[in-house]
């Protein structure tokens, strides 16, 4: 019915480039088997952002499962810095050569996607950022997008299956098409009020009809302390300094009395914007920055070949493994064979970033919570510089 591959197609390589269907035919035809190590590498992130988030780890090891492969990466979430292997395949290459452009694929959008969630929520600080951006984006990968999103450090997914790859509820507020149905601000957050369950928060839109300032007061005087927030979805080019507006209406509620009332913000917002509005509003609504970032264009290249070290020109052979200093902070790349590596200025033994999660094709590590991913990610992410 739709333009998709489902995920039988998928696990089936239905989606590879040819050229590795071509490969493998000919490494068959000729007899030729042999066992390599393939690292995935990056050499430079999108827009010159100093590190990435990695992610999409699970789906990878969920391609993968029932092949003779072993696999070693980064936790999910782990930052990295370009150069530093995130993940290194070992089999024998007719066994996985197809897999390589869905692998690519699974981790290249969802670290792009996890990066920029981490560089949005660390602009905003302690203020709440929502993913609203699901729909820039093919549904059918609405629970990647989200999960990756709130791994990254969203505080919320707009979509139901969405949160539901996360284990959380769905945030929302109102759109614009409620308003405009039953003809006015105030009416249609009376209806929502009485009709929605209690648990969820009263946001109501209110720049459909009339001036933010006026609609902002007449839903707060109307809903009183049940109102949990307010939401400025005002176009780009209707906004004209859109601060002030924000500032009026903060002003405006405070002096009657409605300080508890927060302040919503959507529509068009990215990195500058989350800048620009943090200390006058309570939380944004992130869409398209969000779902379409950039995708991080990671490499699959072989390091080593029947156990010996070889790579293409341009390439650093040899399997690796990342090692960390927790106490300096300090980062190495050294050959996988490396038992211990110490740390040149504190002295002491560096930790491994690099885990094994898989053994002949069998997940070997466990994967953590969509939770436990994202306090591991803004954890790091306090640590860095934008
Ligand atoms: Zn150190």
């Amino acid at each position: 019915m739709f333009y998709i591959a489902d995920e039988e197609k998928i696990k089936a390589n239905y989606t590879t480039d040819v050229y590795f269907v071509r490969t493998v035919q000919v490494l068959k035809a000729k007899g030729i088997s042999k066992k390599v190590k393939m690292e995935v590498f990056l050499k430079r992130t999108p827009n010159n952002y100093p590190w990435g988030i990695f992610a999409g780890l699970e789906d990878v090891l969920h391609l993968f499962e029932g092949d003779n492969v072993d696999i070693y990466a980064l936790p999910e979430g782990t930052l990295f810095y370009p150069g530093e292997p995130v993940m290194t395949i070992v089999g024998n290459y007719e066994d996985f050569a197809m897999r390589e452009t869905a692998m690519l694929g699974f981790i290249c959008q969802a670290t792009g996607i996890a990066t920029k969630a981490a560089r949005i929520k660390k602009l905003a600080g302690d203020k709440l950022v929502v993913h609203f951006g699901a729909r820039r984006m093919h549904p059918a990968i609405t629970p990647m997008i989200e999960r990756a999103a709130y791994i990254g450090g969203m505080d919320g997914v707009a979509t139901l299956a969405g949160a539901e790859a996360i284990g959380k509820n769905p945030v929302g507020t109102m759109p614009h098409a409620l308003m405009l149905i039953v003809g006015d601000t105030v009416k249609a957050a009376m209806f929502f009020d009485e009709v929605i369950s209690e648990d969820v928060p009263r946001i109501v839109l209110i720049d459909t009809f009339m001036d933010e300032k006026f609609e902002s007061i007449r839903v707060a005087q109307e809903l009183g302390e049940k109102l949990s927030g307010i939401r400025l979805d005002t176009p780009s080019s209707r906004r004209g300094d859109f601060r002030k507006i924000v500032e009026e209406v903060r002003w405006e509620l405070d002096i009657r009395g409605f300080k508890h009332v927060k302040i919503l913000v959507s529509g068009g917002i990215d990195e500058g914007s989350v800048a620009e509005l943090r200390d006058v509003v309570d939380s944004f609504g992130v869409g398209t920055s969000v779902s379409a970032a950039k995708t991080f264009d990671f490499s699959f290249d072989i390091v080593e070949v029947e156990d010996k070290v070889l790579a293409k020109r341009g390439k650093m052979s040899g399997a690796k493994n990342l090692w960390l200093c927790d106490k300096c902070g300090w980062r190495k790349v050294a050959l996988m064979s490396e038992e211990r590596v110490i740390c040149s200025s504190c002295g002491i033994p560096m930790k491994s970033l690099t885990e094994k999660f898989m053994e002949k094709g069998k997940i070997v590590s466990p994967l953590p919570a969509a939770d436990k991913i994202r306090e591991y990610v803004l954890s790091q992410v306090k640590k860095v510089e934008l």
